[in-house]
């Protein structure tokens, strides 16, 4: 992993929490997103709003982070290529170990593990991670879009009696077809 100078805003300083296991502390704060948070077809668009909701606990090995991040998501309809606006409340948890902390192997998931640098929690990556994991695969504008007209591209939603008079003799039939499935 990249070292990030402290000055990012996923970084936080937790002097006071270190080597003072049971001690405690909330974070409640909100940033600018200091880059795109996502996928090519959905993310937390740079400059835009992260709320970070976090507990940071202190415990034998190091500090367990837990809690929540808030975003929006905005992306492209896969169907009709509308926006997709997205609410982002994705759960964030992990243990950032001291450097020299003895661990079982066995022990915990490794993904929620991470290393401390220093006195800084470097948030940025089970930030991310968390961000990208809640968003959809494909994002729809609605579950049921309808997607675009293949004959002009039109948007089906704005006009569901949308047709074309000229058919091709074997679109007509095809479309005949597909109107018994779904009806
Ligand atoms: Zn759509
Ligand atoms: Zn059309």
């Amino acid at each position: 992993m990249a070292h990030h100078p402290a000055t990012s805003p996923f970084d936080l300083v937790v002097r006071d929490l270190m080597g003072r296991p049971g001690a405690q502390r909330m974070v409640d704060t909100t940033f600018p997103a200091p880059t795109d948070l996502g996928t090519d077809l959905i993310g937390v668009p740079a400059g835009s709003d992260v709320r970070l909701d976090l507990s940071l606990e202190s415990v034998q090995e190091g500090i367990w982070v837990s809690g929540t991040v808030i975003a929006q998501a905005t992306g492209e309809c896969g169907r009709c290529l509308d926006t997709v606006r997205h609410d982002v409340a994705a759960p964030v948890q992990g243990l950032f170990a001291y450097p020299d902390a003895e661990r079982d192997e066995d022990e915990g998931d490794a993904e929620d593990l991470f290393e401390l640098e220093g006195d800084v929690l470097e948030l940025e990556t089970v930030v991310t991670d968390a961000v990208v994991t809640s968003l959809p695969f494909t994002p729809l504008c609605t579950p049921d879009c309808p997607g675009l007209c293949d004959q002009c591209g039109a948007r089906l939603a704005d006009d569901p009696e949308h047709a074309h008079e000229d058919l091709d003799p074997r679109w007509s039939t095809l479309q005949r077809l597909f109107d018994e499935k779904e009806s």
